[in-house]
Formats: C-alpha cells, structure tokens, sequence
C-alpha cells in the first residue's frame, strides 16, 4: 500500500473527527519517526505526550514480547503476577497516600472513575471544574470540560458541573456549596494552551478543600510521570490531591488510565459498582511496569527539567527575533509558544520540514517531545521553528 491509499482508505472509512496531517507514520525510535516513504521525522507530538520514554524503547518492547508469550487477557476477578507488580510498583511513586489505584483504559476513564468516586465517597453531587479545562470526551469527563465547541453538540450533558476562572481563590470560595463533592483541576492546563496557574492557586484549592470538605481531585492525564520536570506537576507546589487521574505515557503506547486515592476513598465503590473489562489488563500492565522502571532507571523528570530550561531559554531567543511570537510558557518538557495568529501554518510548515508539533487551542504551539530527545535533535527544532515562522511573517507581511 503506498501513502495516497493509506490517505484514501482512512478518509473514507473513519469516522471524520481527527483534523489530518497529510503523513503516513510507520516507524518509531526514541525521539524519531518514519514515514511510509522513509522520511524521517523528529517527534514533538508523542501521539498527544504518549511516547514519552520514546518510541519503542527497548526494554517496554522487550517486556511486551515476553507477557504476550505468557498471558494476554486476564480480567480483574482474578489475580494476576504482572499486575500486581506493577500496582507495587506505581504505588511507590505515586504522591504519598494515594495507595489505592482503579487501572482503566485511558484518561478519559480515570477522569470518569474519579467522578464517580468523588459522588460516592462524599455522598454530594457537584464538581468544580475550570474554564479552559480538558478532562475528556466521554460525557462525565466531556461535562468537566470547558470548550463549547466539544459539549454543545452533545447536551444534555452530566449535572451539576460548573466552570469557574483558572486561577482565582476567590471564584473557588463562592462556587463551593453544601453540595460539592469536588474540585477536579489540571496542575497545569494541557489542551486549553500550556497554562501555568498563578504560584498560590493549587496550595489555596489544597485549603479550600480541606476547610470545606471537598474532595481535591487532580488530572495529570497529561502532566504526569515526568513530563514537567517532576514526577508529578502537583509537587512543583507540594500539593498532594485527594484523588489523581493519570493516561497517556504510563504504559509506553499500551493503552491505560489510572484513578488513585487513598484507601478511605477508594473503598467507597462497592463490589460492581465499577468496573471496566481490560482494566489492569496484563499486558498493558507489563509495558506499565517496564515504563515505569525506565522512567525512574532514567531519571527522565530530571532530564524532563534540565532540556527543558534550555529548550525554553532557546524559544524565548526565537520570540525575541520573531514578532509573531507573543509569550513562551510552559514547565519541563510541556512548553506552549503563543502567537498572535492562528498556527495552522506554522504545523504544516514545521511538518514540511519534518519535524511533528501539537497545538494547543487556535493560536498556541504545543511541544510534548519523549524525554528520551536529545539536545541536538531540540537543536534542530528550534532552527526549523526560527525558519518557519521567518517564513509565516513574510507571508504576512511582517517583518
Ligand atoms: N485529561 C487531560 C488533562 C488530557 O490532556 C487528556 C487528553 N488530552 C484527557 C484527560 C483525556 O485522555 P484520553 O484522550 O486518553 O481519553
């Protein structure tokens, strides 16, 4: 099959929702990625921060090839040696106390359990969530969510969600009422454009709640594991949550979600009352294991932090070159370079130069590279980003 019936076959067979980039990925290496023409790629999307102890790294492939010659399929009515290891495993790097963990599928599950569990366990009903949230597409995650563009469609949505500014104690006092289970919050916002809240905002949530009764519930579907620097974004201001939901890198690429809690919470649900079928399934759990062995062996937060200073420092040379630019922000390897235009064309141009980056609303670039990259590959992002946006200002007649 060649790259234009790749192209047909997925336009015409599924389902319309992913805005394409014309590139067939067949192939990956740490921080690489091929093409089906064998052009080769420098990957700061990590399939949406995925990747992030690379693409198949060897030791998450090798611990894959060896639980699929044991046991693939292995529900949660039973016991399994694997999951149990990892569950050891990610209990001792977990913020201290969450000990008790619900293994799903993805990050929109581990956001739906916590819900759940937030109801359950206070016996209330409302959750506080944050303008320019982004929690999931599954309904009780998609209600915690805050672009319109997402929920209109799909009302009527879960009640009792309401969305109050990111970043003001005060708006949080007003919005907690007797009947408020929780606030569910991201350390730092991923999808709503790499923002940092102000420095007392998550210590003053941590207060509120305690003061008030209400469940601190934090999302690190995309900030966890090292991506900002720090195993968990929680700890740049020492807040631990009551509650943590966590997706995307744990695994290595398998698919999985976590929602952990201390025990008291936790053992709230009742037999059945939640359950998902390949929740803490062995292989994924296997590839979990491996990944998180390689994340602590590695010290990826460390290095997370160290390429990241010198990535941002560099970017903010580029934003002083370029006027396009407006701000550069962001923690470890999570960095978002606003513009002053829609970045549509800086990705295509970036993707024309083979370099892979995300977005992060209509104006914002979003980097989310392994943080397995090296200094030169970062090296050479940033001399392809100076071109391209050279290249955007001049189309613009900027200069
Ligand atoms: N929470 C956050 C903070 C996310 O960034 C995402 C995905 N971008 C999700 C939840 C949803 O995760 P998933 O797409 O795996 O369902």
């Amino acid at each position: 099959m060649n790259e234009k019936e790749i192209f047909e076959i997925e336009q015409k067979l599924m389902a319309n929702v992913y805005s394409k980039r014309t590139v067939a990925i067949v192939k990956g290496l740490g921080a690489k990625v091929w093409d089906i023409n064998g052009n080769e790629y420098i990957d700061c999307m990590s399939g949406y921060g995925v990747a992030l102890v690379g693409h198949s790294h060897p030791k998450v492939n090798e611990a894959i090839r060896e639980q699929i010659e044991k046991l693939i399929v292995c529900h949660g009515s039973l016991y399994n040696y694997t999951r149990s290891k990892f569950l050891k495993k990610l209990v001792e790097i977990l913020p201290k106390g969450l000990n008790k963990v619900f293994l799903s599928n993805s990050g929109s599950e581990a956001v739906e359990c916590a819900i759940k569990l937030a109801r359950r366990y206070s016996g209330k009903k409302e959750i506080i969530a944050f303008v320019g949230a982004f929690h999931g597409k599954t309904f009780g995650a998609l209600s915690a969510t805050w672009n319109k563009k997402y929920r209109e469609p799909f009302e009527p949505l879960v009640p009792g969600f309401k969305h109050i500014p990111y970043g003001n104690l005060e708006d949080v006092e007003k919005a907690i009422t007797d009947n408020t289970a929780g606030i569910l919050v991201e350390p730092i916002q991923g999808e709503g454009g790499v923002r940092i809240p102000p420095d007392d905002f998550l210590n003053g949530l941590r207060e509120i709640c305690d003061k008030k009764n209400v469940l601190l519930i934090m999302d690190e579907v995309q900030t966890g594991f090292g991506r900002t620097g720090k195993m968990w974004a929680c700890e740049h201001w020492k807040v631990i949550p009551d509650i943590i939901c966590l997706g995307k890198a744990v695994a290595g690429g398998i698919p999985m979600g976590i929602t952990a809690a201390n025990e008291t919470i936790m053992e709230s649900f009742k037999v059945g009352e939640h359950s998902t079928t390949f929740g803490g399934n062995p292989l994924a759990c296997a590839a979990g294991f491996a990944t998180l062995n390689v994340i602590t062996e590695e010290n990826l937060p460390k290095k997370a932090k160290e390429l990241g200073d010198y990535f941002k420092a560099r970017l903010i040379e580029i934003k002083n070159k370029h006027k396009i630019v407006r701000e550069v922000r962001g923690l470890g390897l999570m960095i978002g370079v606003e513009c002053k235009f829609d970045v549509y064309n800086i990705i295509m141009g970036m993707l024309k130069r083979k370099i892979l980056i995300l977005d992060a609303g209509r104006n914002i670039l979003r980097f989310l590279p392994p943080l397995v990259i090296s200094k030169e590959q970062l090296d050479k992002v940033l001399e392809e980003l100076d071109f391209v946006l050279k290249e955007e200002e001049n189309a613009r007649g900027i200069d």
